[in-house]
């Protein structure tokens, strides 16, 4: 199946400028859906991962199935203020202006290796954000998977050190 047909864009959402990748098609069709969940579940198991850390909110699309899948305990990234009990919050820079992500602090033990799952990669600070709050709760990132990943951004040169995997590969523009 052609995945990349599934993707949608949108230009000027939610700002002037920005190429939005809408995933509603991709979601809204089953074996587009499925497709794209194996290949990262393949990724996830490729790297050995003890859980698996979805990003608020479309990583959670794609987290907590792939958790399911691989018999691992999902734990959500939140956006701050969300987590109910002690948590680790980071923050990180956006394009304008700042955001926090949280963890619960019990969310991972001390040692456990952790895939970090979001939809798409386009600059990286959010999976770095997500990755700060893995390595201070003492646990390793074993790899991240996206849906896609924007070409150009710099997102993978900036999460380096990490494992970076992506089921598409967009040109961003
Ligand atoms: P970044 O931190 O720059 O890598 O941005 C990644 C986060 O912002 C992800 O959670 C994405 O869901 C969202 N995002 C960034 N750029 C786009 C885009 N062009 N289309 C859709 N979502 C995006």
């Amino acid at each position: 199946m052609e995945l990349e047909a599934c993707i949608r864009t949108i230009a000027d959402f939610p700002r002037p400028g920005i190429l939005f990748r809408d995933i509603t098609p991709l979601l809204g069709n089953p074996a587009a859906f499925r497709e794209a969940l194996d290949a990262m579940t393949a990724f996830a198991r490729a790297a050995d991962a003890e859980a698996i850390v979805g990003i608020e909110s479309r990583g959670f699309l794609f987290g907590a199935p792939l958790a399911d899948r691989l018999g691992l305990p999902f734990v959500p990234v939140r956006k701050e203020g969300k987590l109910p009990a002690a948590r680790l919050t980071v923050e990180y820079a956006l394009e304008y202006g700042e955001s926090r992500l949280d963890i619960h602090q019990d969310a991972l033990r001390r040692g456990a290796s952790a895939f970090v799952v979001d939809d798409v990669l386009a600059t990286g600070g959010t999976a770095l954000a997500a990755a700060k709050l893995v390595e201070l709760l003492g646990a390793r990132v074993a790899g991240m998977g996206f849906l896609i990943e924007l070409d150009g951004l710099g997102g993978r040169d900036r999460l380096a050190p990490y494992r970076v995997e992506a089921v598409l590969r967009l040109k961003e523009g």
